[in-house]
């Protein structure tokens, strides 16, 4: 049992919110988690009690034969497993899980930096699903933090990275931390890149809105690859084969994470998430991404600023050309534990 200490609040929690990702009615939302172990059963030898913890929420059986074949996130007895969709998640004091979806966060990763663990993992299987190299020229829609890891990430290998972004305050956070960064608001963002790039095309691009995919598939270059990641089930796109074969695109979905990622993701938080890394400068990255924090009954504030919860514009989705809705936060985190506070801001003893 793991006493929650806070859960950042994910795009998907508002498309479910919206009637626009598929949930469970009823389900405690909640999936990207950090806390404290309170309790253990009898068998459990990888984490005690006080140790603190990152929620692996993408529960697998570990038989089924896609689990046998390691792609856990597509699981055959997924249904009623994926926590805060379809199982209670962590907007809530406390969760109890098995324990290969707990796993220690390293000494020396706040746990504001932690709760992005789970994002970090997501990122990691869909950069590796696009095999980016050190040829590739990237560019990222969207400069939410799924965005922004994703630019991060792929940054680490591929020779140039752009974020394009419409909200005037996400594009002012992202050019704190990135050199290329394109504005698209009330513009077509392939136009847009066009006119910062020049000649030349990406050879990836990564929609993290959930709404570029038409976008995407114009903008990327005759070889490409496109990779989906937002989640927008009202948008759609008419998509001749022809388009792909013809350009010899590759469109790539890769979903969350499978089961091994998720240590990855754990690792390279510690890596890019220590206070004391040397040329971290004014704060990490990761830590910089949680722009704000509301206790878990003040959660209604967390979802207003992200976009809230009556239908924008951006949000109707089927023709891709309206206006985004409004964000003042990046990564907003829900607390669940009222303290006592540590020098980071976060519950320390507990
Ligand atoms: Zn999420
Ligand atoms: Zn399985």
């Amino acid at each position: 049992m793991v006493e929650i200490v806070g859960t950042g609040v994910c795009g998907t929690d508002r498309k479910i919110l919206l009637g626009r990702f598929p949930a469970r009615p009823g389900t405690v939302l909640g999936h990207e988690s950090v806390g404290v172990v309170r309790e253990t059963g009898p068998q459990v030898r990888s984490v005690g009690v006080g140790d603190r913890v990152v929620v692996n929420p993408t529960l697998y059986c570990g038989w089924c034969s896609p689990c046998l074949r390691g792609a856990t996130n597509f699981c055959r007895h997924k249904a009623g497993t994926e926590v805060g969709v379809d199982r209670d998640g962590t907007y809530a004091e406390a969760v109890t899980l098995p324990e290969r979806f707990v796993e220690r966060v390293p000494a020396g990763l706040p746990f504001r930096s932690a709760v992005l663990i789970e994002p970090l993992a997501c990122v990691l299987n869909n950069v590796e699903a696009a095999s980016v190299t050190f040829g590739d020229t990237v560019v990222v829609l969207g400069a939410g933090p799924i965005g922004m890891l994703t630019a991060l990430v792929a940054g680490r290998q591929a020779r140039r990275v752009t974020l394009a972004e419409p909200d005037g305050y996400r594009l002012e956070r992202a050019r704190e931390h990135f050199a290329h960064v394109v504005d698209v608001a009330g513009a077509d963002p392939v136009e847009a890149v066009a006119k910062a790039w020049g000649e030349e095309r990406p050879s990836v691009v990564f929609d993290t809105t959930g709404t570029g995919l038409d976008a995407a598939l114009r903008l990327v270059d005759d070889g490409g690859r496109v990779v989906v990641m937002g989640f927008d089930d009202a948008y759609s796109v008419p998509l001749r084969p022809l388009r792909l074969t013809n350009r010899g695109i590759r469109l790539i979905g890769a979903g969350d994470y499978r089961a091994d990622t998720f240590p990855v993701a754990v690792n390279l938080a510690a890596e890019l998430g220590a206070p004391q890394r040397p040329g971290s400068g004014t704060g990490t990255l990761l830590d910089r991404l949680v722009t704000h924090e509301f206790p878990l009954e003040r959660y209604s504030e967390a979802f207003t600023a992200l976009g809230g919860l009556t239908l924008g514009d951006g949000d109707s989705g089927d023709s891709g050309t309206e206006r985004p809705p409004r964000y003042d936060a990046l990564k907003v985190v829900i607390r669940s534990h009222s303290g006592p506070f540590g020098d980071d801001g976060w519950p320390v003893g507990v």
